[in-house]
């Protein structure tokens, strides 16, 4: 690898912003942030669910007094 043209590559934190959940990955960046992580992507937790990623629908139910759908939580 030809020295001095090539980022530092280094241990850093990446935080989700949905679920606020960190973890260490590397990156050459000094600060990550993700959507989504496998503590709250709906494929691992197994519910139909984005809390805050959400928007335009929860705003119509909202609009329209409707029961969101996305809202229910199964045990
Ligand atoms: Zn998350």
């Amino acid at each position: 690898m030809k020295k001095g043209i090539h980022p530092d590559y280094k241990t850093v934190t990446i935080t989700c912003t949905t679920c606020g959940n960190t973890f260490e990955g590397g990156s050459v960046l000094n600060e990550v942030r993700v959507d989504t992580c496998s503590n709250c992507h709906p494929f691992y937790t197994g519910k139909q669910k984005f809390g805050q990623a959400a928007g335009r629908v929860e705003r119509f139910n909202k609009r329209y007094n409707r029961q969101s759908d996305n809202d229910t939580e199964e045990e």
